[in-house]
C-alpha cells in the first residue's frame, strides 16, 4: 500500500504529517505529500488514519 497527496485538493492545514510524520510531510509550496515508499504494516493504522482525517478528502492509502 502506498499514500498518495492530491495537491490541487490539498489545503495545507499540516494534519497529515501531525498525524504520521513517517510518511507525510510538507512541501515548500505549502501543501502536503506523502513519500513514495510501500507503508510498513505498522504504519498503516496511522497513515489510513490521516487518509480519514484529512478534511478535504485529499488523501489516498492504497
Ligand atoms: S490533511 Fe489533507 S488538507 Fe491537510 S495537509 Fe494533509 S493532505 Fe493537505
Amino acid at each position: 500500500m502506498k499514500a498518495y497527496v492530491d495537491k490541487e485538493t490539498c489545503i495545507g492545514c499540516e494534519l497529515c504529517p501531525e498525524i504520521c510524520p513517517e510518511i507525510f510531510f510538507m512541501e515548500d509550496d505549502g501543501l502536503a505529500n506523502a513519500k513514495d515508499v510501500e507503508i510498513s504494516d505498522d504504519l498503516l493504522d496511522s497513515a489510513q488514519e490521516a487518509e480519514e482525517s484529512c478534511p478535504v478528502d485529499a488523501i489516498t492509502v492504497e
